[in-house]
């Protein structure tokens, strides 16, 4: 477990070693060590926190790409654009990163100064 934006994953870790105790106990007590059954950890932590570390993988890899200069140069003149990507990457909200805002954001930056609004 790790958020691939921090390389922090200790209380992803926790939350799924939580889960797995869990369906580990129940299949140990119904006697279901088989692949079907305990593939229910799996649906388990995604459905408890997967949501939040796919935008955080695609986030990661916008971040790594070869626009990484230009997004810095867009989120130079961005407050908010500096405020989401700050709190993900302390996981200060304890969430994951609003990538849709972030397009919309840098979308907003290219505009304004390719027209030359303030
Ligand atoms: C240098 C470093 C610094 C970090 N700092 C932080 C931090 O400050 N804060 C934070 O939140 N996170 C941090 N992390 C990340 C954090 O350590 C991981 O997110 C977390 O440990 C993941 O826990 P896990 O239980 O999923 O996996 P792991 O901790 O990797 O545990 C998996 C275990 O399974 C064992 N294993 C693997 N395969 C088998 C097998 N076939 N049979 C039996 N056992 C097996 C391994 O030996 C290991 O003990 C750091 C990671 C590193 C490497």
């Amino acid at each position: 477990m790790v958020n691939p934006l921090t390389g922090g994953g200790i209380h992803y870790a926790m939350k799924a070693g939580k889960t797995a105790a869990h369906v580990l106990s129940n299949a140990l007590a119904e006697d279901r060590l088989d692949a079907e059954y305990l593939a229910l950890y799996q649906k388990l932590w995604q459905a408890d926190f997967g949501y939040e570390i796919k935008p955080l993988i695609l986030a990661q890899k916008v971040f790594t790409s070869p626009f990484t200069n230009v997004l810095f140069e867009i989120g130079n003149r961005d407050l908010k654009i500096q405020q989401v990507v700050s709190d993900a990457l302390s996981e200060a909200s304890g969430t994951s990163i609003d990538v849709k805002l972030l397009a919309a954001r840098s979308l907003a930056v290219i505009l304004k100064s390719a027209f030359r609004l303030p």
